[in-house]
């Protein structure tokens, strides 16, 4: 079941008032936690942006969130692993950029600063037999997921499930991108944490959205709804319904759906409060990125090759722009970004695996996708 409720604004008594009827329409806080709980709110902060910007949950519906848990009587923590190391010095910057700090202190909620991790054996997984996941989330007694809905350069969508992957610790993340490089091993998993972290329900912002280069070098779009759902998978179904894409085009409900855990269409989920059609954004920006899927799964090394070299979007460094902060090339999972005389260049454009984590967490928007033109072609049919 899906619960949809208009929200034109960030204003906080419209959005406390959005939140607390979704609670009702979700059967009320006490159907998911007790009294005295440790409840971990899994927050979007992907990287230090402010809230405007729409790359990170907006503190408002972080704050009514945490507001409606705390006077209920929860012990309530924000939290998330922003790209990058998992630092408290770095917590603590984007925490205060990204109006956690004010949420949490408004609202009665503490921020989490323990950056340690554990793995943990996960035999039922399709992608990982184990999984490295930050102790936030295992320390809790429950997790509760706040995303952002928004378009992405690599998986095209990010909403209730990908959030999930802001479990893993740092620089992991980059890690698993290396281990499940092509889409369709990614998906399985961003799947597989997702159920391993098992959030008991999903808060979706969808009052601003990201279209275009997302997740963080993307344009805000108004698209004024707010969704909860308990299955993050179910909900995404509703959400791919908001940006006018179909789920099978999105690799990760792709498999969702091959896998079981959601139904293939918005108009089999239980929808309850507004109707999805009034939120519907006709042509909202949804990246293009056909390349990952025509290869089929095991094309020869030399079709590879030729494709990855010569057909394949890769990142394109704006030198004007950049900064030199050389957080496009720490964070590489695949090692092929050099910094010369303080600028990045692409080395080897076979053995970048397009996760676009460099584009995703460059504070200046210098990196774009750059698409050939037959992929231009391809993406059209
Ligand atoms: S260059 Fe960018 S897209 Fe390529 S592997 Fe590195 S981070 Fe990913
Ligand atoms: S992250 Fe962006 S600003 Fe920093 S070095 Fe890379 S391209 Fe330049």
């Amino acid at each position: 079941m899906v619960s949809i409720k208009k929200c034109d604004s960030y204003n906080y008594e419209e959005v406390l008032s959005v939140i607390k009827e979704t609670w009702e329409n979700m059967g009320g806080i006490e159907k998911y936690i007790k009294k005295g709980e440790k409840v971990l709110l899994k927050v979007n902060l992907v990287m230090r942006k402010a809230p405007e910007e729409a790359a990170t949950t907006h503190p408002a519906v972080v704050r009514a969130v945490a507001q409606t848990l705390v006077e209920y009587g929860a012990n309530v923590t924000i939290g998330d692993s922003p790209g990058g190391p998992f630092m408290e010095t770095l917590l603590k910057s984007i925490y205060k950029h990204t109006g956690m700090e004010e949420a949490a202190a408004l609202s009665g909620a503490s921020l989490n600063f323990d950056t340690t991790s554990s793995l943990h054996q996960n035999p039922e997984g399709h992608a990982l037999k184990a999984i490295t996941v930050a102790n936030m989330v295992t320390n809790a007694d429950k997790v509760i997921n706040i995303c952002k809905l928004k378009s992405h350069s690599m998986t095209r969508y990010s909403g209730a499930a990908k959030n999930m992957f802001g479990t893993i610790p740092g620089t992991t993340k980059a890690e698993y991108h290396f281990t499940c490089q092509d889409i369709e091993s990614f998906s399985k998993c961003l799947t597989d944490i997702c159920i391993f972290a098992n959030p008991v329900i999903t808060f979706m912002d969808a009052v601003t959205a990201m279209e275009g280069n997302g997740p963080t070098a993307g344009d805000p779009r108004h698209v004024g709804v707010i969704l909860a759902g308990e299955n993050p998978f179910e909900l995404d179904i509703c959400g791919s319904r908001i940006i006018n894409t179909v789920p099978n085009e999105i690799p990760l409900l792709k498999h969702a759906i091959e896998r079981g855990l959601c139904a293939d269409d918005y108009k089999k989920v239980e929808i309850k409060g507004d109707n999805i059609e009034n939120f519907v954004v006709e042509d909202f920006k949804v990246p293009q990125n056909k390349s990952m899927y025509f290869l089929g799964k095991n094309p020869p090394k030399f079709v590879l090759k030729f494709i990855n070299k010569h057909i394949n979007p890769k990142p394109v460094f704006d030198h004007k722009t950049c900064i030199g902060c050389a957080d496009c090339a720490k964070n590489c999972p695949a090692k092929v970004i050099e910094m010369k005389n303080h600028k990045p260049y692409l080395i080897d454009t076979e053995k970048c695996i397009r996760c676009f984590c460099c584009q995703e967490l460059c504070p200046k928007k210098a990196v774009s996708v750059h698409k050939s033109a037959v992929l231009k072609l391809l993406s059209k049919f």
